[in-house]
C-alpha cells in the first residue's frame, strides 16, 4: 500500500499546514526505524520546513536553518503512515518517530508503522542525492512521452513487473499497476518488447489519466491507508479490477476478472486483456 497517489496526497496536506513551522525536536522511539545519517547531534535547531516533496512512494521534508539544509525521507511503502497529532493512530505503539513544531497549525508530525517495512532517514544534501539516485527511476508524472517510449524501448521481460520497478518507474505499485493495465487492455504478463510505439504511448497517456484520478480522489484506502489528517481515500470505489477476482468484467464483455498469483496478485480479465493484442 501507499503507492504515489497516496503519497502525494500525503505531501499536499503537509506542505499545506507545515510549510514554514519551526521543528523543535526529532523524537525517535526505535532508533531501527531510522537509517543513515541518524545522529544525536541536534542539527535542526531553528530549522524550518521548507519544502514537502513526494518522489516514488516516498515524502522528502527539506529544513533548513543558518547552518544547513537536512531532509526527512519517510518511506511510506506497504505500511507506513504520516499523521498529525490530532489523528487518532489505531496503535499508538507503533509511532516510532515524532517530529514536533513550533508555530503552526500542527503541533507534531508523526511516523506510524506497524510492519516496519519503510524506514525514516535523516540527510544532508549529498546524502539525499545519493538516496534518491539509487532508489528511484523516473516520475510517471514528470516523464516526458518520448523518454517513457525510450525507457520501455530498452527493457526486456513482463509489463507489470516493469511498470512496479520503483529503479525504472517510481511510485506504482500493485494496486495502480493492475488498474491501469485493465484500462490500457493490456495483459500483465505480455513481453514489453512486443508493445508497438502507439501501444506505448497509450500506456503513458492512461497511466497518468489513473495517478491523477486517484490523487483528485485522495487515494485509495486499502487496507490501513490514511492521509495525515485521518481522511481515507475514495479511489478504491473507482478500482476496475484489483480486488476483484471472480466479478465479472467491468466492460461487460462477457468475461470474469482472474487473478494470477505470482509474485504480487495480478487481476485482469482474460477477454480485454489478451497476450496477442500487442501491436
Ligand atoms: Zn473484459
Amino acid at each position: 500500500m501507499p503507492e504515489l497517489p497516496e503519497a502525494e496526497v500525503v505531501a499536499r496536506q503537509i506542505r499545506t499546514r507545515l510549510l514554514g513551522a519551526r521543528l523543535r525536536e526529532i523524537w525517535v522511539g526505535r532508533e531501527d526505524i531510522v537509517r543513515e545519517g541518524y545522529t544525536t547531534v541536534p542539527w535542526y535547531r531553528g530549522a524550518s520546513l521548507q519544502s514537502v516533496e513526494r518522489f516514488g512512494k516516498s515524502v522528502v521534508l527539506e529544513f533548513v536553518n543558518e547552518e544547513a539544509c537536512r531532509y526527512v525521507v519517510a518511506e511510506l511503502g506497504m505500511t507506513g503512515l504520516l499523521l498529525f497529532q490530532s489523528t487518532k493512530a489505531k496503535s499508538p505503539q507503533h509511532i516510532h518517530v515524532r517530529l514536533l513544531f513550533d508555530g503552526s497549525r500542527e503541533p507534531e508530525l508523526r511516523y506510524w508503522n506497524p510492519r516496519r517495512f519503510g524506514r525514516l532517514s535523516l540527510l544532508d544534501k549529498p546524502g539525499l542525492e545519493r538516496y534518491l539516485a539509487r532508489r528511484f527511476g523516473v516520475d510517471p508524472l514528470l516523464v516526458s512521452q518520448p523518454d517513457f517510449v525510450r525507457i520501455l524501448g530498452t527493457r526486456r521481460g513482463r509489463l507489470k513487473p516493469l511498470l512496479m520497478h520503483q529503479q525504472v518507474i517510481a511510485g506504482i505499485g500493485n494496486i495502480y499497476a493492475n488498474e491501469i493495465l485493465f484500462r490500457a487492455g493490456l495483459h500483465p504478463n505480455m513481453q514489453v518488447g512486443r508493445l508497438s510505439v502507439g501501444k506505448v504511448e497509450r500506456l503513458y497517456r492512461i497511466m497518468r489519466e489513473v495517478l491523477k484520478e486517484a490523487i483528485a480522489c485522495g487515494g485509495s484506502s486499502v487496507r490501513d491507508f490514511f492521509a495525515p489528517d485521518g481522511t481515507e481515500g475514495q479511489y478504491k470505489r473507482r478500482h476496475l479490477v484489483y480486488g476483484k477476482g471472480g466479478q465479472s468484467c467491468p466492460h461487460r464483455c462477457g468475461g470474469t476478472i482472474r487473478r494470477l498469483q505470482e509474485e504480487r496478485s495480478a487481476y485482469y480479465c482474460p477477454r480485454c486483456q489478451s497476450l496477442r493484442s500487442a501491436k
